[in-house]
């Protein structure tokens, strides 16, 4: 198993990646920083998007503008099968409607493209490369991964029992030749700390939080904790809003950028919406996404202007564009857990 102490030998590798470069891909940190804020909207286009996904744009969104700061949309469409570029285009087409606007990326384009990330394998390569040492990998079927002994964290995952950390190279060798392997990160005994714009102080130890984790897929396609921990550091990225089931994943993400000698941003982590009969909303609430909703002619500003109450932002549900939220967006006034959709509110989007 590799080293879990070579820091320095990851550094130089580091090093020779960006070096490799034709253009610094990295900003300073406090050049960036110092510079504006960058935020970012990174959505999956696995379908239409549902209310708890323009909850989380519009306020990524509120967060950079009321910052002055630019807005950047990257697609994160790793997994080509489930979310397919057909979806990107009304992603776009959605937003717009909204009034939640975008500076660079997507079909647009600009400095730091690709921002599609189904283009940045490339990218997602030479990060894998460099953190080699630390990689095996893994063999193990989904059963295997689901086995009585396997310890749960605190959301119900699995913890990943090491089983694939001590093979031999024969043992390699003879598994390939059954199936391809994923590739796993072995995480050291280490407590990563990071300051939430919303919940402050958070701190969680690697091996405990989440274990050896994969960052490639046993299919070639890299892992969502890998593609986009490196691309908010190369994109410039200041300042990452996302949905309070992603927290776990801020570790994660924020040790990889450490291996790679990237830059963290901030992280500011919004309560979920959940429908009116309590459950998490998903994309299968066909009802309350957005090609339902437009098609039941109701109006954008209904919908922001109600998500808007629900994050604090207005005293009731009235209508009110991105736009004119900008000035009452605060993050003291974001709700600590998640928030209901109700009836009335329902009736409210509808009436
Ligand atoms: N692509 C993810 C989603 O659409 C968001 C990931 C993130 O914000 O880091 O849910």
């Amino acid at each position: 198993m590799a080293s879990l102490t070579s820091t320095l030998a990851i550094k130089s590798l580091c090093g020779a990646f960006f070096r490799k470069r034709p253009v610094p891909l990295v900003l300073p940190k406090k050049a960036v920083i110092d510079i504006e804020t960058v935020g970012r909207l990174a959505p999956t286009p696995s379908g239409r998007m549902h209310l708890g996904n323009v909850f989380c744009a519009l306020l990524a969104w509120l967060s950079a503008r009321q910052a002055g700061g630019k807005v950047l949309l990257r697609i994160e469409d790793l997994d080509q099968v489930r979310a397919p570029r057909r979806y990107a285009g009304l992603l776009e087409e959605d937003f717009c409607w909204l009034g939640i606007s975008w500076d660079e990326g997507g079909s647009r384009g600009g400095p730091q493209g690709p921002y599609y990330q189904s283009e940045r394998s490339e990218i997602y390569l030479q990060c894998l490369q460099k953190l080699e040492k630390l990689t095996y990998p893994c063999f193990c079927s989904r059963a295997e991964l689901h086995a009585a002994e396997a310890p749960h964290m605190s959301d119900g995952r699995f913890l990943y029992t090491g089983r694939c950390r001590g093979l031999t190279a024969a043992e390699i060798a003879e598994k390939r030749r059954q199936r391809p392997p994923a590739v796993r990160i072995a995480v050291p005994e280490e407590t990563i700390r990071f300051d939430d714009l919303r919940d402050g102080p958070q701190q969680a130890l690697l091996t405990k939080a989440c274990g050896d984790f994969v960052i490639r897929r046993a299919d070639g396609v890299f892992a969502y904790q890998l593609a986009t921990a490196a691309d908010d550091a190369l994109m410039g990225v200041t300042q990452v809003v996302r949905g309070s089931d992603l927290l776990g994943s801020t570790f994660q993400q924020r040790w990889l950028q450490k291996l790679l000698g990237l830059p963290s941003p901030r992280y500011g982590h919004i309560p979920l919406l959940t429908a009116p009969d309590g459950r998490r909303l998903s994309k299968r609430d066909g009802d309350l996404d957005l090609g339902a909703l437009r098609q039941r002619g109701v109006r954008p500003e209904r919908i922001t202007g109600l998500l808007g109450y629900l994050a604090g932002l207005l005293e009731k549900p009235e209508e009110a564009s991105p736009g004119a939220l900008i000035p009452l967006f605060d993050w003291a006034k974001i709700p600590k857990q998640e928030v209901a959709l109700t009836e009335t509110h329902c009736r409210f989007l509808f009436g």
